[in-house]
């Protein structure tokens, strides 16, 4: 309520800040070119800041933005609206081509990119005649509203200040949606296409999302300069952009604003104060600005923004994420549809002579098995055995070296995680792999991606209040199963580990799979933990749901499967069920061949070991 009252105050004060008496019209200048700048680093924020890819050369699509505008009102005589569209559309297709070709690099080479076409694009307009040269375009029109005309500072301010405040709200609003959690989950790589994300659509969808930004800034820029030339789209802004959002903290919409504030006044006041105090012969700011910086980064990683917030949380706002007390005072939502389990009994995964080389190493050596419905199979071997990369074939992670995997009697193999994903083959990973300073709960919903239609386009317009409304009940209901009811709210990372395992497997849940992979799903929880997790995944079986486990504690899994197969160094040692494999020559064998280094020898003297503990023991060297 508080901080209601005081956001609405704020606003207020924002909307009639140039007719406020006594603010002098420089402010009001300040104001627009923060509103400008802020503009261009809220597509950083999310191009950079969220989803991981940094890029240079945004200047280059404020240039474009300004340059369709300023040559199709002066040499063709349009109105600026249309500039605007133009503009856009624009920008949409470059940005659009650049991206696909771009965004496949990974590491430095896409930075290195963006500052290859920032440069080309600067060039361009500085050598089109028909864009004026590096003398520009002057004599723009100012945007009008009819007979409106747009022309004043205070109308600018307006304008500007509207047009950020509406981005500021759509790119919120798209972070907290399903769009958004898999942008969020874009640097995680194969966790996020696990879940059916497509890393390489979404991408570009925040490529093209930052450039429209940067081309709406570059369009106001025109109007409010009346004119352009090369120089504010060269590289020096594009750098100078992603400074603004590292500054003002890259993972927050309102880091934007911070950064794009500081900066610009920073380096105002320093161009004042420097020369009365050094003298006006030497030029001081840029190296003042440059150590300042250093400092901000040595001593704010994160940014000024998550420091701001902490300040203000300090003075009363509050945290202000509720997910917990907003998914249980919801209303009911419709429940997402649910895929139809096969009949218990049918097979569901065949691995066939599958195989995994790694240079001259055999991870998985012609290994096969197959899985029927309703069953929990274990796979099990010592360290190093193969089972994470049997895994990591099955699911589409890697690449098969030969082999075949069918899965509901269609071939798998070849084809990508997020294809696997949509057909209901879902895992956990042995390493955890949530998002830290994630909620559990939107954690777990990203488990539901494939659940759910909504795009883009309807998160940002706030469009998909519904179906978030079902993706968040069910994250709900799936952690209420696996006992985590009472941590939906917390930051993931702020769990212990043994607990962000159990919010993996209801990440999973929320697939809604026909077969779930765990990776150790019980590594790092205590005895009553783990009961109440091998209670969990009985009750999946008897649900129809199939399941295959790779787990070191042995009596967990023997207790648990109906089935088990034995791997040593990538081959497969034995198969059979539980009471078979405890007894069998081979497998003991495996497990206690190398003995003497870290078996207890004390121990071993006194009771020999039964055969379950002896394996596990090994296991857990
Ligand atoms: P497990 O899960 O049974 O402990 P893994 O499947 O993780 O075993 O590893 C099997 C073998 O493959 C190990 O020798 C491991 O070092 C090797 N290995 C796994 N992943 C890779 C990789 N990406 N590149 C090279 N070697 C790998
Ligand atoms: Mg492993």
């Amino acid at each position: 309520m508080r901080s209601r009252l005081i956001a609405g105050a704020a606003l207020l004060v924002l909307a009639f800040l140039p007719w406020i008496p006594g603010i002098p019209a420089f402010w009001i200048t300040q104001m627009n070119y923060i509103g400008l700048y802020s503009l261009v680093v809220l597509g950083l924020v999310l191009l950079t800041g969220v989803g991981g890819l940094t890029s240079f050369g945004q200047s280059a699509f404020v240039g474009l933005g300004a340059y369709s505008t300023a040559w199709l009102t002066t040499a063709v005589g349009v109105s600026p609206w249309l500039g605007l569209l133009a503009g856009l559309l624009l920008t949409c297709l470059v940005a659009y081509g650049l991206g696909l070709i771009t965004l496949r690099l990974s590491g430095h080479y896409l930075p290195l990119c963006t500052l290859a076409w920032c440069l080309a694009l600067y060039y361009l307009y500085g050598n089109l005649d028909f864009l004026g040269r590096y003398d520009g375009i002057a004599g723009i029109p100012p945007i009008s509203l009819g007979d409106w005309s747009l022309g004043a500072s205070e109308s600018m301010y307006v304008l500007i200040w509207l047009a950020l405040l509406l981005a500021l709200w759509a790119t919120h609003n798209l972070l907290d949606s399903r769009s958004g959690r898999a942008i969020r989950a874009l640097r995680s790589g194969a966790m996020a296409e696990s879940f059916g994300v497509d890393l390489a659509h979404y991408k570009v969808v925040i490529f093209v999302y930052a450039a429209l930004l940067g081309s709406v800034s570059g369009w106001l820029y025109a109007h409010m300069q009346r004119a352009v030339s090369p120089s504010p789209f060269g590289l020096g802004y594009g750098i100078e952009y992603l400074f603004m959002a590292v500054v003002g903290g890259a993972g927050s919409v309102w880091g934007a604003v911070v950064g794009a504030a500081t900066i610009l006044l920073v380096k105002d006041q320093l161009q004042n104060v420097l020369p009365k105090l050094v003298g006006t012969g030497i030029n001081l700011d840029l190296l003042v600005f440059g150590v300042l910086m250093i400092l901000v980064l040595q001593f704010a990683r994160d940014g000024l923004w998550p420091w701001l917030a902490r300040l203000g949380h300090w003075l009363g706002g509050g945290p202000d994420t509720q997910a917990q007390k907003a998914v249980r005072n919801a209303a009911p939502a419709a429940d997402l549809p649910r895929r139809a389990l096969p009949a218990a009994g049918s097979l569901v995964l065949e691995v066939d002579q599958v195989r995994k080389e790694f240079g001259g190493l055999v991870a998985v050596n012609d290994i096969s098995f197959s899985l029927r419905a309703g069953e929990i199979m274990g796979l099990i071997g010592p360290n190093g055995a193969g089972k994470s990369t049997t895994f990591n074939l099955i699911s589409g992670v890697l690449a098969l070296s030969a082999g075949q995997v069918r899965f509901m009697g269609e071939r798998i193999d070849g084809q990508s995680a997020h294809e696997i994903a949509r057909r209901g083959l879902v895992r956990s990973f042995q390493h955890v792999q949530l998002l830290p300073d994630m909620t559990v709960l939107d954690n777990v919903a990203l488990g539901a991606h494939l659940r759910s239609q909504a795009g883009v386009m309807s998160a940002a317009l706030r469009l998909d209040r519904a179906s978030e409304a079902s993706l968040m009940q069910e994250a709900a209901r799936q952690l209420q199963r696996v006992g985590l009811g009472d941590v939906m709210d917390r930051p993931a990372g702020s769990l212990p580990l043994g607990r962000q395992r159990i919010v993996e497997i209801a990440r999973a849940l929320c697939g809604d799979p026909i077969l779930l992979l765990l990776d150790e799903p019980a590594a790092g929880l205590r005895f009553q933990e783990k009961q109440a997790l091998a209670t969990v995944l009985d009750q999946l079986r008897q649900e129809g749901m199939s399941l295959l486990l790779v787990e070191h504690d042995m009596d967990f899994v023997m207790k648990l499967t109906d089935h088990l197969l034995v791997m040593d160094f990538g081959t497969r040692l034995a198969e059979g069920i539980p009471a078979d494999i405890r007894h069998d020559p081979a497998v003991l064998e495996a497990y206690l061949g190398g003995v003497d280094e870290d078996w207890d020898v004390s121990a071993a003297a006194q009771t020999p070991p039964p055969a379950d503990s002896a394996i596990q023991q090994k296991a857990h060297s």
